[in-house]
């Protein structure tokens, strides 16, 4: 049977900290979905589907990684999709309370669903998207923080602002 993994989160966009879980999850599973959220908590810079696009774009060497767009309980997503383990990266504690939180309530409403934590390399550990597009924002080089397509489109965005 096919191992299926889901990778959720907003990825506005995806850094090179994402990309090292995703590489990771690639090793360990037969296949990962990349899974993007609308958050509405969030006012993302990029569309969905800029970022599934964006997504597709860095990951096109990894022939069993794939990008899609998911609304709704992510449960309920997994249980449609096949999928047998959530992917979630840990940076530092400070991640530690919320994900823990998520994993057990994911774990209580599904059947058997496990959430796989993995660590980005060390030098990954500060990076999220939010201080990526505060860096760009400001002028600031974010070349070593993001693939090369994310940097080209962050330029692009934020010249259009
Ligand atoms: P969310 O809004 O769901 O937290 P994100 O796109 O910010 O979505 O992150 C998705 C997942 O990737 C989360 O599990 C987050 O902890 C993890 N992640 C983000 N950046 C890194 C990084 N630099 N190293 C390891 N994990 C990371």
């Amino acid at each position: 049977m096919e191992r299926i993994a889901i990778y959720p989160g907003t990825f506005d966009p995806i850094t090179n900290g994402h990309l090292d879980v995703i590489h990771r999850g690639a090793q360990l599973f037969d296949k990962v979905i990349v899974a993007v959220s609308t958050n509405p908590s969030k006012a993302p810079l990029f569309s969905v589907e800029e970022r599934i696009a964006l997504i597709k774009e860095a990951t096109r060497k990894d022939k069993n990684v794939t990008a899609e767009h998911f609304s709704g309980l992510l449960v309920e997503y997994a249980k449609k999709r096949g999928v047998s383990a959530i992917i979630r990266g840990l940076r530092a504690i400070s991640d530690f309370e919320y994900e823990f939180q998520m994993a057990l309530m994911n774990r209580k409403m599904s059947n058997g669903l496990v959430t796989v934590f993995l660590m980005a390399h060390e030098k990954y550990t500060y990076l999220n998207s939010t201080i990526v597009k505060e860096v760009a924002r400001l002028g600031g080089d974010v070349k070593g923080f993001v693939p090369e397509n994310v940097y080209r489109a962050l330029q692009t965005k934020l010249s259009e602002k």
